[in-house]
């Protein structure tokens, strides 16, 4: 089989409900949907979402097609580390990370779906699955929703049967947070899991400071405390912790995981698709984990559930709230895994 042609199309759109964390705010829908096509007429696809800045599906989309498509035309698609090398290779003097690895990205999962789909099995089933369905959780406790909203949706995650919600917390003052943690809590009940996520608002100094009153509160973890990229500081505000440090979401390419997780920085290391590298890289990224017994907790779902299916050491796949079109159901706890060929998943 060869690839012999890759389409890009792009939406990018108002959301209808902005949501806001600590640094950002979240108002566009924007997508790059890839299609690798083959001489045997089986094609895969893959879909990156984009949530802030409206030009960037477009942008990547000319990466994709001007710079990293012609380099694997020809190529037989069932070689994706091979070409997940010499894309590597290729955008290696523009530097590998930010758009080069979303664009890596896309192609790589856009050929496991084909494997997939050529061999009509999940994708799950070629990596050799663990378990049949994997725990998870909401993360619905965005910044714009006031106390009130934070209760009513929290309320409704533990209705649609996940284990436990995440919220944001720096928006405002260590006050504010903990009122907004103990409304949750009160809601969700003493045992079930409650995690907060500061999307690296913090400083080291305050992120001590406020690690130490989430502890107290019974936080199951403190997601990006700090800036992604400082090492060090994960490394010392983790020997000062007892709650684990998750973090990974912002990271790009094993490199960059690996010091990390070496040197004890990280208790939930958190990939996400479109940065790390694609299925392959977060694949690998989590089983260098798993040989330093730290856990990993998906960035996202959708396609990331075939990764957290095969790896020992998942915990959670990361969810919204459940499409009201009741096409999936939480068993358990647990979102099943998708039957469908290739990446299929639940989102669509
Ligand atoms: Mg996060």
């Amino acid at each position: 089989m060869k690839i012999t042609d890759i389409s890009v199309e792009v939406t990018s759109e108002p959301k209808a409900h902005a949501v806001r964390d600590a640094i950002q705010l979240l108002d566009r829908n924007g997508h790059t949907r890839v299609q690798i096509d083959t001489d045997e007429g089986v094609s895969g696809v893959s879909t990156t979402y984009f949530g802030r800045v409206e030009s960037s599906p477009a942008v990547l989309a000319h990466l994709i097609t001007d710079q990293l498509a012609p380099a694997i035309i020809g190529e037989d698609p069932a070689l994706i580390r091979g070409i997940r090398q010499r894309l590597q290779t290729l955008t290696d003097y523009q530097g590998t990370a930010g758009l080069s690895s979303y664009g890596i990205s896309a192609i790589d999962l856009a050929l496991w779906d084909l494997l997939g789909k050529s061999l009509d099995v999940p994708v799950w089933k070629l990596l050799g699955a663990q378990r049949t369905a994997i725990p998870t959780y909401a993360m619905v406790g965005w910044l714009e929703l006031d106390v009130a909203g934070l209760e009513s949706v929290s309320a409704k995650a533990m209705e649609q049967g996940f284990r436990g919600v995440k919220m944001k917390v720096g928006g405002g003052p260590l006050t504010e947070d903990v009122q907004r943690i103990k409304a949750v809590r009160n809601i969700i009940g003493p045992d079930a899991p409650l995690m907060v996520d500061a999307n690296q608002a913090f400083g080291y100094s305050e992120a001590l400071r406020r690690g130490r009153v989430y502890e107290e509160l019974d936080c199951r973890w403190f997601e990006e405390p700090l800036p992604a990229a400082d090492t060090d500081a994960h490394v010392r505000l983790a020997e000062k912790l007892d709650i684990p440090i998750a973090t990974g979401e912002n990271r790009y390419g094993q490199a960059a995981f690996r010091d990390l997780i070496a040197r004890g920085g990280v208790g939930v290391v958190q990939p996400d698709l479109r940065r790390a590298g694609g299925l392959t890289d977060c694949l690998e990224i989590g089983l260098m984990a798993a040989g330093f017994g730290v856990p990993y907790a998906s960035h996202g779902g959708g396609a990331h559930i075939h990764v957290l299916a095969a790896l020992p050491n998942t915990i959670y796949v990361e969810s919204g709230l459940l499409p009201e079109d009741g096409r999936v159901e939480l068993v358990d706890g647990c979102y099943p895994l998708p039957p469908g060929p290739g990446l299929s998943s639940w989102n669509g």
